[in-house]
């Protein structure tokens, strides 16, 4: 299946000169969500995954149908204050300033083999954000699963030291 014929781009979206991916489009899709979980699914068949971990908000999208075909558990990582749990928090530089991402303290075991599944990479700061917290809770980040990747952007070379893939690129 052409995954990305199902993507619909949207231009000046945020803001001007940005490209945005919308994936509504591809999950109202019944045959194509089934196709890129599947896709996602199959990539980690070997990895041993105990749990999936899903950033907010789209990583919870598409790392939910991946973590149930595994028969395994999910974990969000949320943006501040809004997980009413003890949490572990991780900031991050952006363009202009910071930004963090918080995760319940109890919700990874030291040694479990974790995957973090996300909608897009882009810059790879939140993937790299969102593995930092991982490992701060004993996490070892076995593989990171994008719907999409922004090849131009370079993202991939902040991961090197991860299992990266995703289904389609731009
Ligand atoms: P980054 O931390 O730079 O890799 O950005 C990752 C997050 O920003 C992704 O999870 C997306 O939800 C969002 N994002 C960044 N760029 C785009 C884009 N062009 N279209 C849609 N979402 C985007």
């Amino acid at each position: 299946m052409d995954l990305k014929s199902k993507i619909r781009e949207i231009n000046d979206f945020p803001k001007e000169g940005i490209s945005f991916k919308d994936i509504t489009t591809l999950l109202k899709d019944g045959e194509a969500f089934k196709c890129a979980v599947d896709k996602i699914i199959e990539d980690l068949k070997e990895k041993d995954v105990d749990i999936i971990v899903g950033p907010e908000a789209r990583g919870f999208l598409m790392g939910t149908p991946v973590a149930y075909g595994l028969g395994v558990g999910f974990v969000p990582v949320r943006k501040p204050g809004k997980l009413p749990g003890e949490t572990a928090k991780f900031e991050y530089d952006l363009e202009y300033g910071t930004d963090s991402l918080e995760i319940h303290k109890d919700a990874i075991k030291p040694g479990q083999r974790v995957a973090i599944v996300d909608d897009l990479l882009a810059t790879g700061g939140t993937m790299g954000a969102t593995a930092k917290l991982i490992e701060k809770l004993g996490g070892e980040v076995v593989a990171m699963e994008f719907l999409i990747e922004l090849e131009f952007l370079n993202g991939r070379e902040k991961l090197n030291d991860y299992h990266v893939n995703s289904l389609i690129k731009y």
